[in-house]
């Protein structure tokens, strides 16, 4: 034991060490090594980490840490739900200097000679016949390279084996799909672990994953406290005709602050509340949207949108203006922004109505204050919107008291309000009775 410990140790170095050449942080937190070590010793994996924890790294590293100990090539296979992640996560490791690949965009062949540390996939590609032939031919360097079977964003399994929203439009297929995931591990030599990751599950989901996943009841499960203390909760309820007044705030902000606006995402839930908050914007915001103020040209405005149905090319068109310090600075989006979304210096989340759901909108606030500093969660919503929302979400946004404690209550309910009271939410400073 060890003798593991001190080989995993120093492999883990060497590993760091390669991510320092690449000009990358080499720190890690305990519970990422945890993880690391758990999946290099062939245990299966339950991860529970907040946003902006770093877990695509513990994958990243993994395949590192397990050819420094065998000498050997090595490889993960990543399950991803959203196309869009998938994107996101090829180009950050290929950035580390990871050979990457997405499944629809490659030959089996070349997958199959071992040529790729990280494949990535959905669902419904890992389980289609030609992958999984490739897989299960156990004389390739692919099936014997294979190190571990990682599901990111695992808490979709809910969704998808609609085991606990009742939200319609996934088809079947897809869902019989995930739950095949469970049997995947059949195809590949003997104690290839499953590492299911995610950034939000409370006990029944992560429950329903391990059951899903086929996991082992002896699985690791690795649970970090959702609670971001650098995140101000505010909860206004208003009367729909207020609605849009309530944003005249982020107005007289964008006026006042132009190209230097600190970024903000708007959720909003449907395309016509999209519409009905761009049109306003713009409309109180006259020439000031652009930048600079002479052009009218829709690169130039300050205001970005960013739906589920925009085109792709359009899509990546906003994100990079909004990711490089570009001159989108507010964004209107559904939810579809949300995963895998990384941008670290957002400084407000506004839901425009609260999300359907509590692990949404804790994904929605997840993306605010990444980089640690003190960012802003903003739900500004009227009575009609809550009707659809699940319970978790009625209890959060009608709390009688700390609404810190209301959002993570179905997550971990030992969360405490902060001190002083005016840093933790719109609740609490109201009855803060210091000066600050
Ligand atoms: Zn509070
Ligand atoms: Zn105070």
């Amino acid at each position: 034991m060890a003798d593991r410990n001190s080989n995993f140790n120093s492999a883990l170095e060497g590993s760091l060490l390669e991510l320092e050449r690449l000009g990358m942080s080499r720190v890690l937190r305990t519970e990422q090594v945890k993880a690391i070590s758990t999946l290099t010793s062939g245990e299966d994996l339950v991860a529970v980490l907040p946003t902006g924890f770093g877990k695509s790294l513990i994958f990243q590293l993994l395949v590192r840490v397990v050819e420094c100990l065998t000498g050997k090539a090595s490889c993960v296979l990543v399950v991803c739900p959203l196309k869009s992640i998938i994107q996101d996560q090829l180009a950050e490791a290929t950035s580390l200097g990871l050979k990457a690949v997405a499944l629809g965009n490659c030959r089996l062949d070349d997958i199959s000679s071992g040529k790729y540390q990280i494949i990535y996939g959905s669902a419904e590609e890992i389980l289609s016949k030609p992958f999984l032939s490739c897989l299960k031919k156990t004389d390739s360097p692919f099936h014997q390279q294979l190190c571990a079977i990682v599901v990111d964003e695992c808490h979709t399994v809910e969704t998808w084996t609609g085991q606990r929203s009742s939200k319609k439009g996934k088809t079947d297929a897809f869902r019989a799909s995930f739950g095949e995931l469970g049997m995947l591990r059949s195809f590949c030599k003997k104690s290839t672990p499953v590492g299911a990751l995610t950034g939000t599950a409370d006990p029944t989901t992560r429950e329903t994953i391990k059951r899903a996943l086929n996991l082992s009841q002896t699985a690791e499960v690795i649970y970090v406290s959702p609670n971001r203390l650098n995140l101000r909760f505010s909860v206004q309820k208003v009367k729909k005709e207020q609605h849009l007044k309530k944003l005249d705030w982020l107005v007289d902000l964008v006026k006042k602050e132009g190209i230097n606006t600190p970024k903000t995402i708007v959720f909003c839930n449907t395309m016509n509340e999209i519409a009905i908050v761009v049109n306003y914007l713009m409309s109180q915001l006259g020439k000031k949207v652009f930048f600079p103020n002479y052009s009218s040209v829709k690169d130039n405005c300050l205001i970005g949108i960013y739906h589920s149905n925009s085109w792709q090319s359009s899509k990546d068109r906003v994100m990079e203006q909004f990711k490089s310090g570009g001159v989108k600075r507010v964004i209107i989006a559904t939810t579809a922004l949300c995963m895998g979304v990384n941008f670290p210096d957002v400084r407000f989340i506004i839901n425009w109505g609260p999300a359907r759901s509590i692990l949404d909108q804790h994904q929605e606030a997840g993306r605010a204050g990444r980089d640690g500093k003190t960012a802003h969660v903003i739900v500004i919503y009227h009575g009609q919107q809550v009707g659809h929302c699940e319970q978790q979400i009625k209890d959060f946004v009608r709390a009688k008291g700390c609404f810190r404690v209301a959002a993570y209550k179905s997550l971990d309910d030992t969360i405490q309000p902060l001190e002083p009271p005016h840093d933790c939410c719109s609740f609490c400073s109201s009855i803060c009775k210091c000066a600050g």
